[in-house]
């Protein structure tokens, strides 16, 4: 399946209000969301057959749209329908869902205030956004030369597709040397995240926490996941800004992200970290909250 071509699968997707065939599922070349990244996203993950936190995303599409000046044109009830509705038609079990936002064609320059707004949602069958046996000994990260954007620069809290450009340079760049992925710095040279997923570390021998704090990149709904469930391990979680040269003084590292889930970091640049314990304990606890449902019933 890995192998196949996004646009050359079999199945449905929920296509500006319809069902339609997979292959059918397409936009014109002259499409504002291409030429100028008119376009909001959001990454889902099904477990179960369900949704983890649908309602949350659904949020925080609507507020992509918002902020990036346009409206979604429906409402967050009839998009969590949309979605629950093509993972059924889909059949996925433990897979990803991708809903989609873009302006159309009406008017193609900068100014785009009569194009329709588009959306879209497709979903898949999908595993470990790493290689799992990667996973397990922990990845590597470089350290990017692209800095994430100041605050007043973009519409940094949101899915943006714009925000993703130096996300994909950066990761290109470390898969190229040898990397898994990309660390970013900020715009003013702290630690901000990875290239699709936020970053802690741990400091064991006090039970402490320290995470960036998101106030210039988004502050992952899997990120806010992972606080409450250290915070119930007894773990102090310390947000506030890290200095690159303070990493040496961090045991252990992990990512976070709805695809990357919780992955252990062995490698930043010169900086190494042990893969411990508590890292397999709060992905433990984090499979067993996203599953709970059908576990429980
Ligand atoms: N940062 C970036 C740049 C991302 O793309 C993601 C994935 N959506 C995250 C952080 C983590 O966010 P979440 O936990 O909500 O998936």
């Amino acid at each position: 399946m890995e192998s196949i071509p996004y646009d050359k699968r079999e199945g449905k997707i929920w296509f500006n209000g319809v069902v339609v065939d997979w292959k059918d599922a397409k936009l014109h070349v002259l499409n504002h969301g291409l030429h100028y990244a008119s376009c909001v996203f959001e990454g889902e993950r099904v477990y179960n057959g369900e949704i983890f936190k649908l309602r949350e995303h659904t949020d925080r599409l609507i507020y992509s749209a918002k902020r990036m000046g346009f409206e979604i044109p429906y409402t967050a009830d009839q998009i969590d329908q949309a979605c629950n509705e093509i993972i059924k038609i889909q059949n996925v079990k433990n897979g990803y869902v991708r809903p989609i936002a873009w302006r159309g064609s009406e008017m193609m320059a900068i100014s785009a205030q009569k194009n329709k707004i588009h959306f879209a949602i497709a979903t898949w069958e999908w595993g470990s956004y790493f290689d799992p046996k990667i996973k397990e000994v922990g990845i590597k990260l470089n350290i990017s030369k692209w800095r994430r954007p100041a605050p007043n620069t973009i519409p940094w809290d949101t899915k943006a597709a714009g925000l993703y450009m130096i996300c994909t340079l950066s990761k290109h760049e470390a898969e190229k040397d040898g990397f898994n992925d990309s660390l970013m710095l900020d715009h003013e040279d702290f630690v901000a995240e990875a290239t699709g997923a936020n970053i802690f570390f741990i400091i064991e021998s006090s039970k402490e926490i320290h995470t960036p704090t998101p106030d210039c990149f988004l502050d992952g709904i899997t990120r806010r996941t992972i606080i409450e469930i250290a915070k119930d391990k007894g773990y102090k979680i310390i947000e506030r800004k890290i200095e690159l040269n303070e990493l040496k003084n961090f045991e252990a590292c992990f990512l976070t992200g709805t695809a990357a889930e919780v992955t252990p970091v062995s490698q930043i640049g010169e900086y190494t970290f042990k893969v411990t314990k508590s890292i397999d304990e709060f992905f433990n606890k984090y499979l067993e909250i996203v599953n709970k449902k059908k576990v429980s019933v």
